[in-house]
């Protein structure tokens, strides 16, 4: 039995990998000195895995940016505007990943997007008809043979042909991308031959596609492409994971791989499936270690599972993360501020290489004394799991009845109660939410966090800058307003670190793309909200105008999908606990006299399943957890969501059933293209589709926003429609944001006199 490891999240436990790669973009090092940090941590990780017991370390995991883009650049696939005068080098990387490095010509980046379901982004490959793919960029190489002189078994890890070209959008002319795939394939062949000259004996290749529901074009295309790669003196193991692959079966089952890796953690059962059809020869990487969660293992149960196929395969199982560990934070031992009983429950990367070693303990030796010790440690960490319960969360989550999903009256009698109680003029206009997040706000939260002023001070201050906000609006002549968000630094942390159940970490980062990582919070227990959250400032901002303020909250389906969750219960689950918590929250803005409440969802959409034929389910329950928050109030009182990144074409039928009295989404780019699903739906309840593109720091002008809403009007009758920015404005500063609502509030009494 043998420990693999499918890849190391590079950004170091200190971020170490941001702090360089910022420094150098800066000017303030050279790049020899940005070669070392990396080095530095190459080795360290490499160590770490090998000192775990991994015999055959991922090379390739690391990458300067993004390791699609790495593959992009070996491939030689740069698009033009990046390219320069110079060979290719590691500036030509950070210019297509960031229009700029500190040498070469600025050129607009390249898209970056979601991989897959996770919440790591990637830099979209740009191809044209006529690509040619050609070794450019040694990296790789250089890589592998760094881990040989240091004495390891390199196993280079790339994505494989197949999900490169999926992953990649066509430029220059529209043509079929699966046209590019023999070339792509021979180019496969080089990369492949070259590591073979390198002494490899097993390399890896991703097809996370496989999780997809494929058609049949795309499932050739993975015959055809591990078929043409089986001529190489190496070993391939293909890795599939973030889902079952069992739909594929088939097709992955008549490949001529040398090892298939299988997502045991997303989708257990597909062992059965694909045990039977393993050839004779043929090396199974079981990934039972979650390598996108942060939680420990049951191992004592893993081991039970794969007791009756280790004597089947022998040397042939080997133990993996289902994953690259890319998604995990890097080292739970540098944590000195968590309780005690959470950090019992919890494994990052290098504990999750600890995992594989003792897994592997307790299927060899399952009668020796250390086996017996983990058992005793998993039991213990379940009790205590078990003792932490709130069973008045509990308790209440299985009294719900159908009647707390639902407000007390269709729409149009609670659009006639709402309208009589505000009066609001046709096409009224808002925000979002947030307004500048100053310097002088920043500085003032890093100063409390540091205790240099109180508690007191810092929400004294707080208060001038929402009254100022406030005071900003009514000069705009906006109808409906906000308090600004002042006192918030994420929209997901800020309810997080007020909810029991939820805990933060130090240094729990994880990257999101380029040296931007993010920190998500811990959903470990039952999730309960002990006091009120945002009643104080809701109330002292309403306090100032006679205008509506509207309450401003996260909701439960993207507080779930921005964190650590749990996985002892269901994601339904605990998304309706949460749901109870904003729920309560919602009640006592109503009963503290606020009349519009927004509850935000923009992660609403990413939270889809990677397969359609799971949308339904998860639809379901996220629309349900959104209506439980929302639906304790009256008529009167008028629920606002907002939802960015989306695209509403397959999703309009859940976001109707949401039933949100307005809901606001982001439709500037895309020139209301997204309306288009409200349309066909007829769409009953009001909408404020954005005009103003606030990721742009130009200010739109009046003529711009007139056409944008004229254009939205011929979809959508005028009298449901708001006129409002995309998004909020924390990333703005006021003088950008200044002139541009200046304009929307124009554009909207312009507006009321034509149409
Ligand atoms: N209310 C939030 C804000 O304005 C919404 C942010 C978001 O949609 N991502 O900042
Ligand atoms: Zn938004």
């Amino acid at each position: 039995m043998q420990l693999n490891n499918l890849g190391f999240p590079r950004i170091g436990r200190q971020r170490e990998l941001k702090f360089a790669l910022e420094k150098y973009w800066r000017g303030e090092i050279e790049q020899s000195r940005l070669h070392e940090v990396a080095r530095e941590l190459r080795q360290t990780h490499w160590r770490w895995q090998a000192d775990a017991g991994v015999r055959l370390l991922p090379v390739g995991d690391f990458a300067f940016y993004d390791q699609v883009l790495t593959l992009s650049v070996t491939l030689g696939a740069i698009p033009k505007r990046h390219r320069g005068e110079t060979p290719t080098d590691l500036d030509t990387l950070f210019r297509i990943g960031r229009g700029r490095a500190p040498s070469g010509k600025d050129a607009p980046a390249a898209e970056m997007t979601k991989f897959f379901n996770t919440n790591y982004h990637y830099i979209v490959p740009e191809l044209t008809e006529d690509q040619r793919f050609d070794i450019d960029y040694q990296q790789l190489f250089d890589e592998v043979s760094e881990a040989q002189a240091l004495g390891y078994q390199a196993k280079p890890v790339i994505l494989g042909p197949v999900s490169f070209l999926y992953l990649s959008k066509t430029v220059e002319g529209e043509f079929n991308k699966l046209s590019l795939l023999p070339r792509l394939i021979e180019a496969y062949q080089k990369i492949l031959q070259r590591f073979a000259s390198q002494g490899v004996e097993w390399v890896q290749l991703d097809e996370p596609v496989l999780a997809l529901e494929l058609n049949s074009d795309w499932q050739a295309a993975i015959s055809q492409s591990y078929t043409s790669l089986a001529n190489s003196q190496l070993k391939v193991l293909l890795a599939s994971y973030y889902g079952s692959i069992a739909h594929h079966h088939h097709l992955v089952a008549d490949l001529p791989v040398a090892g298939l890796h299988l997502d045991l953690v997303t989708a257990p059962e597909q062992l059965q499936t694909f045990l039977p059809s393993l050839g004779a020869e043929q090396v199974l990487s079981a990934g039972v270690i979650n390598g996108r969660n942060v939680w420990a293992a049951e191992l004592d149960e893993l081991a039970e599972g794969l007791s009756s196929v280790v004597g089947d395969l022998k040397q042939r199982l080997w133990l993996s993360p289902s994953c690259s560990l890319l998604h995990s934070p890097v080292d739970l031992e540098i944590e000195t501020n968590l309780a005690p009983e959470l950090k019992l429950q919890l494994s990052f990367a290098k504990q999750k290489l600890a995992e594989l070693t003792k897994l592997k303990l307790l299927l060899t030796e399952p009668n020796s004394a250390e086996a017996n010790a983990i058992v005793l440690e998993c039991q213990a960490r379940r009790d205590a799991r078990a003792e932490a319960a709130n069973q008045q969360v509990i308790a209440r989550v299985d009294a719900l009845t159908e009647q707390d999903y639902q407000r007390d009256d269709a729409f149009p009698v609670r659009q006639a109660a709402q309208r009589a109680r505000y009066r609001l003029p046709l096409l009224p206009t808002t925000t979002i939410g947030s307004f500048p997040q100053t310097p002088a706000i920043r500085g003032l939260r890093s100063r409390w966090r540091k205790g240099e002023i109180s508690l007191e001070q810092y929400n004294l201050q707080l208060r001038q800058v929402t009254k100022d906000t406030i005071e900003r609006q009514l000069k705009l002549d906006i109808d409906v307003l906000v308090h600004g968000e002042a006192e918030r630094n994420d929209m997901v942390e800020y309810f997080g670190e007020q909810l029991e159940g939820v805990g933060f970490t130090q240094f729990g980062w994880v990257q999101s793309y380029g040296s931007r990582c993010v920190k998500p919070p811990l959903i470990y227990g039952d999730v309960s909200r002990p006091a009120a959250m945002t009643v104080e400032w809701a109330k002292f901002a309403q306090s100032l105008t006679e205008k509506p303020v509207k309450g401003m909250l996260t909701g439960p389906v993207t507080i779930l999908h921005w964190s650590f969750a749990r996985e002892d219960i269901s994601r339904e689950q605990i998304a309706t606990q949460i749901a109870l918590a904003i729920r309560d929250e919602v009640m006592e803005l109503q009963d503290a006299g606020i009349g519009m409440i927004q509850i935000d969802e923009p992660a609403f959409r990413e939270g889809l399943p990677l397969k359609k034929s799971d949308w339904q389910d998860y639809l379901n329950w996220a629309v349900n957890a959104f209506k439980l928050s929302a639906a304790g109030v009256n008529n009167e009182t008028q629920i606002h969501t907002h939802m960015c990144y989306s695209e509403f074409n397959e999703t309009i039928a859940a976001i109707a059933a949401m039933d949100a009295d307005v809901i606001t989404i982001e439709t500037s780019r895309s020139r209301m293209e997204l309306l288009n699903a409200f349309e066909d739906f007829n769409y009953p309840n009001e909408i404020g589709p954005g005009v103003y593109d606030i990721h742009s720091p130009n200010t739109p002008t009046v003529e711009e926003m007139i056409s944008l809403m004229e254009k939205a009007a011929t979809k959508i009758p005028v009298e449901q429609l708001w006129v409002n920015p995309d998004c909020g404005l924390k990333t703005r500063t006021w003088d950008e944001v200044e002139p541009a609502l200046v304009n929307l509030v124009r554009a909207a009494k312009q507006l009321r006199r034509t149409l």
